[in-house]
């Protein structure tokens, strides 16, 4: 058997095994790679609620990513919920200094469910990250937060995509179904800087089981573009958007897996 890629998460923990690390690990194994992880945050959570956070020290997630970077070769970086302003910048600096790879950022500020798992501060630091990013993967409140919107601003989700482009890295809006498109699809907003956004159309799957499907996605567009260039689609977004489409199909499949189950 050949050696796999190997994919970093720098995440949180769900105890209840949907969201964050398991989720992304679950992900890479899915596509064949090697998952290694950094945990940036703990949660106490079931699958109704959030109950409790925990942010280990700075020093020992700086501790975590520098032992996997500094020893595997590491093809592609996921971030998920970093916890605190410092965890995010810790970040920006230890990828800053190693650059050269495909860096999906989820900037986990409010999860799928709606619970904030990122206040305002988290939300400014994540400037400090964004260029170093390859790709952003918010949903909207995410996006609004990032560009230091008010929560209910109605700027159209493919002109914020535009706007947080211009921070340097591609973006993918997550979006939800929409108004135009049929029942059981859903667009994303694809950007890349300089450039208005294009659409990306995939499978929607409605269902209560959503949870760390948000995860799942940017981990799966972490997986497809590991091994690739630091920077996919800034020359032809088409790329981008071909695996954008596969991620989320991925992530359908994944729902509809658990759309029945009872936990
Ligand atoms: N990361 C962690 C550790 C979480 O606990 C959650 C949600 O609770 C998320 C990420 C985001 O989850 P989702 O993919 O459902 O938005």
């Amino acid at each position: 058997m050949s050696t796999p890629l190997v994919a970093l998460t720098v995440a949180g923990t769900d105890s209840g095994g949907a969201a964050g690390v398991a989720a992304d690990l679950a992900t890479f194994a899915d596509h064949g790679h090697h998952g290694a992880l950094a945990v940036s945050a703990l949660t106490a959570q079931d699958t109704t609620a959030v109950r409790a956070v925990h942010v280990p020290p700075l020093a020992f997630l700086a501790a975590q990513v520098d032992a996997v970077l500094g020893d595997l070769p590491v093809a592609a970086v996921k971030t998920g919920m970093l916890g605190s302003p410092g965890a995010v910048r810790l970040v920006a600096e230890r990828l800053a200094a190693r650059p050269g790879r495909p860096l999906v950022v989820d900037p986990v500020l409010v999860a799928t469910s709606g619970a904030v798992l990122g206040d305002r501060d988290v939300a400014a630091a994540y400037r400090d990250l964004l260029p170093h990013a390859s790709v952003v993967t918010p949903n909207l409140d995410e996006a609004r937060a990032l560009l230091g919107l008010d929560p209910s601003d109605a700027t159209p989700p493919a002109l914020l995509a535009a706007d947080l482009a211009d921070r340097g890295c591609a973006v993918v809006l997550t979006g939800g179904p929409a108004p135009g498109a049929a029942p059981d699809r859903c667009i994303d907003h694809v950007a890349v800087p300089g450039r208005p956004a294009t659409r990306a159309v995939h499978p929607w799957v409605d269902t209560r089981n959503d949870h760390g499907s948000g995860c799942t996605f940017a981990a799966a567009l972490a997986a497809r573009l590991a091994g690739g260039p630091a920077r996919p689609g800034h020359h032809d977004p088409a790329d981008l958007v071909a695996a954008v489409e596969d991620a989320a199909s991925y992530t359908a499949a994944r729902l509809e897996r658990s759309r029945a189950w009872r936990l």
